[in-house]
Order: C-alpha cells, then sequence, then structure tokens
C-alpha cells in the first residue's frame, strides 16, 4: 500500500541516516518517509573529511553508530567479529574507539538495511515553510513531520587565508609541504601534526590558546540526562556562554599523542607560534562556518517565520524541536549543527539519535491521536 510520506528528513547525510533508521525501528514504513539530499551515500561528506586528514579512529565511543538502538554498540560487533573481549573491556572503561573503517561499514549495514533507497530523493531542498498542518518543502509537497539535518553549512578559513595559494582545508584533499604550518588547535590540527610530522615535515602549529584535552568533542556529562537537564535549566545568556566555551579547541588526552610530539620538538621539528611567519604550506584545521546565518534553507526559514535565535544558535526546546512551528498537528526539528541548542553535542551520532529520538515520539504521538 503506497501512502502519502508524512514525515520528510532534509539533508541526506549522517544525521539523516540516524533519523531515518529511527523512525524505521519506531514502525514507519519507507513509503511513509522523504529523505532529500545531494548524495546517496549518507557518508560521503564525512567520508571525504576523514579520508582528507587520514583519520583512522573515531573519536566517538561504542555507540557512536547509526543504527536507532544505542545497544549493541559497534564494541559489542567488534567483540564478536574479532573473536575477543578487550572491545568490550575497553569499552567499559571509555576506552574503545571504533576505526573509522569498522564505523564505515556500519553506515552502509545501516543504510542496506534500513530500505534507505526506497526513501532517498536526489536533490536540494531550498525552501521550507510552515502551513496549516505541516510544511512546504518547495514544490515535493506537504508533510506534517520534517526533520531538518544540513550538517555544517561550509568549511571555515582564517581571515585572508581562503584561496591564498599556500593554504588548504584540513578537510581538503592535500599532501604535505617539507614546512607546514597548521592554524588551530582541536582534533583535526592535533590529526595534522602527526600526520604531516610522519610524512617527514618540519611543523609549527599556529595556535592563539592552548587546547584542552578531553576524550569527546564536549564534556562527558552532557552526554548524561542529569547533565543535559542542567544544560537546558541554563538561560539564554549561560547558554550561550556554554555553547561559546565547546567550540575552544580539543583533542583527546593520550601518549599517541604526546610521545610523537616530545619526539618531534627534541628534534627540532615541532614548535608552536601565535602567528603565521611564512611557511611553504598553511593547513587551516579552522573547522566550520558557525550559525545559521551560514545556511540559506536555514537562514531563510528563521527570517520568514521570525524564528527566536540567541547569537548564532537558533533557539529550541529540549527535544530539538522549533516550538514555534510545532504543535499536535505538526513538527519540525533540528538535528546536527544545527540543533545545538537542545543538545551540545548535537553534530555526534549520539546527539543525532537524541533528536532523532524525540521526532519519532512526536510522529507516534500525532499518528495515535
Ligand atoms: C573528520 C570528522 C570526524 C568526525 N568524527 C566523529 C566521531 O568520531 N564521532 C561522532 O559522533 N561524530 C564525528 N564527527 C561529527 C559528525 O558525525 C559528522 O560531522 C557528520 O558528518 C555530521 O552529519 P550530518 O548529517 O549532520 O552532516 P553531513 O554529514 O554533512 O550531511 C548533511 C548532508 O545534507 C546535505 N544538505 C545540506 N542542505 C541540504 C538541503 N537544503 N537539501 C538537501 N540536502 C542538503 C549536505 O549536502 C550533506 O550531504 C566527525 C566529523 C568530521 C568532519
Amino acid at each position: 500500500m503506497n501512502r502519502a510520506p508524512t514525515c520528510a528528513i532534509v539533508g541526506g547525510g549522517l544525521g539523516g541516516l540516524v533519523a531515518y533508521t529511527t523512525l524505521r525501528h519506531g514502525g514507519l514504513e519507507p513509503d511513509e518517509i522523504d529523505v532529500f539530499g545531494v548524495d546517496a551515500d549518507p557518508a560521503s561528506t564525512f567520508r571525504d573529511r576523514a579520508v582528507a586528514i587520514r583519520q583512522r579512529q573515531m573519536r566517538s565511543e561504542s555507540d557512536g553508530h547509526c543504527f536507532a538502538t544505542s545497544f549493541p554498540g559497534l564494541a559489542v560487533r567488534a567483540a564478536l567479529r574479532r573473536r575477543s573481549v578487550r572491545p568490550l573491556l575497553e569499552s567499559v572503561c571509555d576506552r574503545y574507539h571504533p576505526t573509522v573503517e569498522e564505523f564505515l561499514e556500519n553506515v552502509g549495514e545501516a543504510r542496506a538495511r534500513s530500505g534507505w533507497e526506497e526513501s532517498f530523493h536526489l536533490g536540494r531542498i531550498d525552501r521550507v515553510r510552515a502551513v496549516d498542518g505541516g510544511f512546504l518543502l518547495d514544490d515535493a509537497g506537504l508533510y506534517p513531520h520534517v526533520l531538518l539535518a544540513p550538517g555544517h553549512p561550509g568549511l571555515a578559513f582564517p581571515p585572508d587565508l581562503e584561496g591564498d595559494p599556500r593554504s588548504v582545508h584540513a578537510y581538503q584533499a592535500h599532501d604535505y609541504a617539507d614546512d607546514v604550518a597548521v592554524v588551530g588547535a582541536g582534533m583535526a590540527a592535533a590529526t595534522e601534526w602527526l600526520n604531516a610530522l610522519e610524512a617527514g615535515a618540519r611543523v609549527v602549529s599556529i595556535r592563539r590558546r592552548e587546547p584542552a584535552r578531553r576524550p569527546l568533542n564536549v564534556e562527558r556529562q552532557y552526554f548524561t540526562r542529569r547533565g543535559l537537564a542542567g544544560f537546558h535549566r541554563a538561560g539564554s545568556e549561560e547558554r550561550v556562554a556554554l555553547l561559546r566555551g565547546f567550540l575552544a579547541p580539543s583533542y583527546p588526552p593520550g601518549e599517541e599523542w604526546d610521545e610523537p610530539l616530545a619526539r618531534a620538538v627534541a628534534a627540532g621539528r615541532f614548535r608552536v607560534e601565535p602567528a603565521l611567519n611564512g611557511a611553504e604550506q598553511v593547513i587551516c584545521a579552522t573547522g566550520f562556518c558557525r550559525g545559521f546565518v551560514h545556511d540559506p534553507l536555514v537562514a531563510d526559514l528563521v527570517r520568514e517565520h521570525g524564528l527566536t535565535t540567541a547569537a548564532s544558535w537558533i533557539v529550541l526546546d529540549p527535544d530539538s524541536t522549533v516550538r514555534a512551528l510545532t504543535d499536535e498537528t505538526r513538527t519540525l526539528s533540528l538535528a546536527g549543527a544545527a540543533g545545538q541548542w537542545a543538545h551540545p553535542a548535537a553534530d555526534t551520532l549520539v546527539g543525532m539519535k537524541y533528536a532523532a529520538r524525540f521526532f519519532l515520539s512526536r510522529v507516534r504521538q500525532w499518528r495515535t491521536r
């Protein structure tokens, strides 16, 4: 039986896939969901960026995957495949990090098993408009429930370096010159220090402040119900300050980072400087453009419907929905980077699941009303 789709997911990346597997696990059929994206492979953006910085291990842990339920996570799967309890023991101590390859296999499996292809439509959505009983997506139709997962709106370059022939963004394909300056001090920068050193380069780390050392991209407490409740209690100004704090650069602690750097310092091949001074190649490990204004679709939605914002964030309810456009007849949810007001780690797989589960529960309430 073919039904008019009730849900649309805009953005066919990992956030879109996580939302899709969650809806499917919750009982929705492929013909009830339309996914709009610019590449049928949900891993394509992630893969290109991970390959560019030669990332081998995920920063996330066992629960960083695209299936709907957190358990069994990637540690259980690795334990079964490797016939070893080691992944499980590491997971208990929060030390298990799947390889990027294992993670990508999981994405492929989730894509194949979920029916993704049956719901996927190739094409960019340019306009979302709230109307009675739902949302119009360009001329694709009316959907009562829409989850936007457009990802980051673009790569950020330091002023004056975009277009400079010496510079490349860390998330763009590149090799290493003999003298490399890496701007930034987060996970991508740290990965690039080691890559360039391994390639035989001399490396200057350009940074304004010392990076924090923490395993996950935000403090672990924000992945717990209690930590999130505290985050949700924070008033607007306090929440903006917290979110700005999370943008400060960080990379994980551990000798796998410290030892090669210490050896390179001793050999005169790695040093820290506050500003650029004429390196042959400049790698901008400076992340993404931040804020809704950089995404034309989301910026237009904010403008057209006068949505509440705070600094560069769209204000969301704790369940990741836009209150002004969500009621018993319709739902608008934001997942991924755009959903940070509801979950500080919205751009992680765990954060994407958080938005997806609330979205599913609203769809279910609507169906049974
Ligand atoms: C190198 C790297 C390593 C990472 N490691 C981890 C990790 O270890 N653990 C973790 O949890 N997270 C990690 N992340 C963060 C996160 O998982 C990724 O950024 C992930 O790709 C985000 O998924 P997304 O769907 O939000 O965005 P994307 O993967 O960028 O997908 C969004 C898609 O939507 C499309 N789109 C945008 N606008 C529209 C529109 N208007 N219409 C149709 N399509 C549209 C985009 O073109 C894109 O294809 C990592 C990120 C990077 C870059």
